[in-house]
């Protein structure tokens, strides 16, 4: 019997450093699952000795094989809404069954599975139009309702729904659950398409994302056909001309505020050795506000490219919240920071986030530039300071600032469909 995705993940280290290449551990998960990536990358698994007995867990798990990706094949006919039927109990009340595909062109790719279950989970939770929300990350599924409507969600891509009204209505739900569920794809990449949309992802740095590129999943539509390009700095002046701004608007408002909070609370660690715990728990509390407007800005906007912008403003929000929680895992630690080495490291990663959201904020393309190199500057001082001290956890997260602000610059040279 083969392993679960959920199993090993349990197993993992869930620092989300980026250490291993990949901007969080579920990613990484279904790397080594698949095998495209070994359990020793992770440097936290293989470095930390309160990991030892997991990576040799890990290890077993992996010979034993591990479940990853969708059971059987899915033919490009197959997606779509394929299936509409009255309900079994309310004769007057209608069923429909979606199946979702992502992948270049929208063709099936489900090596890695449709939906990250972590994630999907989380958005469920996050998207304040459904009621009732029960979701398991183990199995991957999830259960809403919607008004009279109960929405059944599989990791797998299909999404069904049951006692809608008519046809319409029927569509029109699964449009709506899937919309609100774009950021828990699972790209070709394998990283779900937050991250990859957080500049986390090194592929679709340079390239378009398959999924936004294709158009994200839309049920009605069976093919799709790749996008025209922009860079992502074109984000702003896009938005203005959207009736659903507003959404977007208020979105980058409260990063703006969550950003702030940071600065202040960073800056306080930096001379106090600690930060202020409610600055922070404030600072959550307003990440959580932008991706409630992200997902809301994406289910009514009406143009799938336009969008994929609220991916943006939700993988903004996930670098500034792993950012914070580089902070939070500082101040929670009982270490002593008095060593010079620290403090210049933590200086430099709390500059890099700094000005990566300065370089956003103001599309400033040199800025960005600079960025790359200081992060390169950062990374070889960063390694050496953890082969000589003993002080790893500090030192994880230290450059979990600094990859999650890297990550921000490379946001707006990012490519974007129109
Ligand atoms: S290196 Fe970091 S992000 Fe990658 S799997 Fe390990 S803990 Fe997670």
């Amino acid at each position: 019997m083969p392993h679960s995705f959920h199993e090993l993940y349990s197993l993992m280290p869930k620092l989300d450093c980026g250490l291993c290449n990949n901007p969080s551990c579920s990613t990484m998960t279904r790397k080594i699952a698949a095998g495209d990536n070994e359990p020793k990358e992770c440097l936290p698994l293989s470095a930390l000795p309160r990991f030892k007995e997991n990576l040799q867990k890990i290890r077993q798990l992996v010979h034993e094989g591990i479940e990853i990706g969708a059971k059987g094949t899915v033919v490009n006919e197959e997606t779509g809404v394929t299936y509409i039927h009255p309900c079994i109990t309310e004769a007057d009340k209608i069923a429909a069954e979606a199946r979702l595909a992502s992948g270049v062109g929208g063709s099936p790719d489900l090596k890695y599975g449709f939906y990250d279950p972590l994630q999907l989970c989380a958005t469920l939770n996050l998207a304040e139009f459904f009621q009732d929300v029960k979701c398991s990350p183990s199995l991957g599924i999830g259960r809403v309702h919607l008004g009279d409507k109960t929405v059944l969600i599989y990791k797998d891509g299909r999404i069904n729904v049951r006692q809608a009204k008519d046809k319409e209505d029927a569509i029109h739900t699964i449009r709506q659950a899937s919309r609100s569920l774009w950021s828990a794809i699972i790209c070709t990449c394998g990283n779900t398409s937050i991250d990859c949309a957080s500049g986390g992802c090194e592929e679709c740095s340079d390239e378009i994302c398959p999924v936004i590129g294709g158009g994200p999943p839309d049920p009605t539509v069976a093919n799709w056909s790749p996008a025209r390009q922009t860079g992502a700095s074109t984000i702003f002046e896009r938005v203005k001309t959207l009736e659903t701004r507003k959404h977007f608007e208020n979105g980058m408002k409260q990063l703006d505020e969550a950003f702030n909070l940071f600065k202040q609370a960073s800056l306080q660690f930096l001379n106090e050795h600690s930060a202020d715990g409610s600055t922070l728990i404030l600072i959550e509390e307003k990440i959580v506000q932008v991706n409630k407007l992200a997902i809301r800005f994406i289910v009514e906007t009406s143009n799938v490219y336009d969008a994929a912008l609220g991916l943006i403003l939700s993988g903004v929000a996930t670098d500034l919240s792993r950012i914070a929680d580089g902070l939070k895992s500082l101040t929670s630690s009982k270490s002593d920071f008095s060593s010079p080495a620290f403090t210049r490291l933590l200086s430099e990663a709390i500059n890099i986030a700094a000005e990566a959201y300065n370089s956003f904020r103001t599309v400033n393309f040199e800025e960005t530039r600079q960025i790359a190199f200081r992060f390169e500057g950062f990374s070889k001082k960063w390694m050496e300071t953890f082969r000589e001290m003993p002080q790893k956890n500090v030192l994880i997260a230290i450059e979990k600032i600094a990859v999650n602000g890297f990550y921000m610059s490379r946001l707006l040279t990012k490519p974007l469909p129109i």
